[in-house]
């Protein structure tokens, strides 16, 4: 970085929170993608009062600048490979307050997200935005991704738990928006817009986020499914009964053979291989009344929908069974080159998608296919995985013919080629297949409204 800025954000920060070390810039300048990190600096401000005067100083001097959380993004969204200023919240990772009147909790945005688990369950009550990259990832990169994870079947995604935001704008503004209110019709709701904007439009700095009533205790089931009809009408039959799930994942053989090559210490519960599994968690009824669980599986042995069944009966089986689907992530990591699409589609509409789709993907050769997700809320996660030794390039030339055909069936079921990941710099070419022009220009509209020199976190959802 030019001497001149560095100095000045030395003078910001002090001497130990801006460094250009080689090591940093490799850390600070990706997420979990490939890329290449190329950022000038990365700063590690403790406060909004410092991120202000960053800002500030960027928005005089046009440095453009990269926001970056735990870098568990699988869209390349922080990714800093053009010289940019990265400005990590890790150091601002305090939970600030629990209030059990308002249920909600309110902490600083590099707070990792487990932090929060942990802070709400300490009082007594549950923080519900739940997902497998928990222990690294942080609130401000939930909050500017809108992630969704595990349990938003039952308690909806990030956005649906922001009750106040605090943002710092390019030009070093604080907002503080919506003042942790259940109610306020002032206009446009200003807070929407940040979440899930992917560091483009300002950098969350505080939020207060609303907290649930702690699970009773939790009931969870492995179903072996011959088909994803089955799957679907499985989620039919737990709506019907009155089960309120906390969390319909699935997974198929393949991601269960994956993972138990990668983690031998998992007990494969099957003695069938089948080509779906399915996880149905729901909170154990009240005292007195009957368990749910046999009656329902009873009747989804009868109706076809499942083969076999295991339940969870300790807290190790318990582990054992969302072991399967929490790290299929990790082990298709470690197994070859990936690629992956998080697809959502109208959940009625799934199991024709998905007809249609497995046809497509049987024309393609030497890559393996891992599908899982949280089909509950539609949305698939499908990876494509290559041999490591296959160079990158030569992989990705033989997976987008097939992913184009996936995103043309996606766009026909008016699905979303970016259920929870984010667009980012790896789907940007793909979003005129769930968003029209005029939806596009629109966006732009806004981003040259919040930020008109883009400084913030340029290049990331579309080009201007
Ligand atoms: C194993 C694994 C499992 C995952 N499972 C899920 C899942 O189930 N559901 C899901 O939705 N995602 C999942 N993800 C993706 C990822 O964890 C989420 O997108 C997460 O919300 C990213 O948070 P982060 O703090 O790591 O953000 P980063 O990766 O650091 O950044 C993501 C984006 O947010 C911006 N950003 C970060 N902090 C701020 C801030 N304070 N202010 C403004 N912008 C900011 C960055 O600029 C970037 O655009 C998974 C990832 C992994 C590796």
């Amino acid at each position: 970085m030019n001497s001149v800025h560095y100095e000045a954000l030395e003078g910001i920060l002090g001497a130990t929170r801006i460094s250009e070390k080689a090591d940093d810039l490799q850390i600070y300048g990706k997420d979990w993608t490939r890329s290449t990190p190329k950022p000038s600096a990365v700063v590690f401000p403790k406060t909004t009062d410092e991120v202000s005067k960053i800002m500030k100083y960027c928005h005089k001097n046009k440095i453009k600048v990269v926001p970056s959380g735990g870098r568990t993004g699988l869209a390349g969204a922080a990714n800093a490979s053009h010289e940019e200023l990265v400005i990590s919240l890790e150091k601002m990772d305090r939970i600030i307050n629990i209030d059990p009147i308002n249920m909600s909790i309110r902490a600083e945005a590099g707070a990792i997200t487990e932090s929060l688990h942990k802070a709400a369950k300490d009082q007594g009550l549950f923080y519900p935005v739940d997902l497998a990259a928990k222990g690294s990832c942080q609130l401000g990169g939930n909050i500017a991704t809108n992630a969704g994870g595990l349990k938003l079947i039952r308690y909806g995604g990030t956005r649906e738990q922001v009750l106040g935001l605090e943002v710092v704008l390019a030009d070093g503004t604080v907002l503080d928006l919506n003042y942790d209110l259940r109610k306020n019709n002032i206009g446009y709701d200003l807070k929407h817009l940040f979440i899930g904007s992917e560091g483009t439009l300002g950098i969350v700095t505080q939020a207060t986020m609303k907290l649930a009533t702690l699970p009773k205790e939790l009931r969870l089931t492995c179903m072996a499914c011959p088909d994803f009809e089955s799957v679907t009408k499985l989620l039919g039959l737990v709506n019907l009964r009155g089960i309120h799930p906390t969390a319909f994942e699935f997974f198929t053989q393949e991601c269960l053979d994956l993972v138990l090559k990668h983690q031998k210490h998992r007990i494969n519960p099957f003695q069938e291989k089948s080509p779906i599994y399915t996880l149905l968690e729901f909170e154990k009824q009240p005292e007195g009344s009957l368990d749910p669980m046999e009656p329902f599986l009873e009747e989804a042995f009868e109706r076809g929908l499942i083969s076999d069944a295991v339940i969870a009966t300790n807290s190790t089986e318990f582990q054992n069974l969302w072991g399967f689907r929490e790290n299929i992530s990790e082990s298709v990591a470690i197994e070859g080159n990936v690629r992956k699409n998080d697809i959502s589609l109208p959940i009625s509409s799934l199991p024709a998608f998905i007809n249609e789709m497995e046809v497509v993907l049987k024309k393609i050769q030497g890559v393996q296919m891992f599908l899982f997700g949280h089909i509950g809320d539609g949305n698939l996660h499908l990876n494509y995985v290559g041999d490591f030794k296959q160079d990158y390039t030569e992989f990705r030339a033989v997976t987008r013919a097939t992913e184009e055909e996936v995103f043309k069936l996606v766009q026909k079921y008016r699905g979303s080629i970016s259920a929870e990941h984010g667009i980012g710099v790896l789907k940007k070419a793909d979003l005129h297949f769930c968003l029209a022009p005029e939806g596009l220009e629109l966006q732009k509209r806004i981003k040259r409204a919040f930020d008109p020199d883009n400084l913030l976190n340029p290049g990331k959802i579309f080009d201007l």
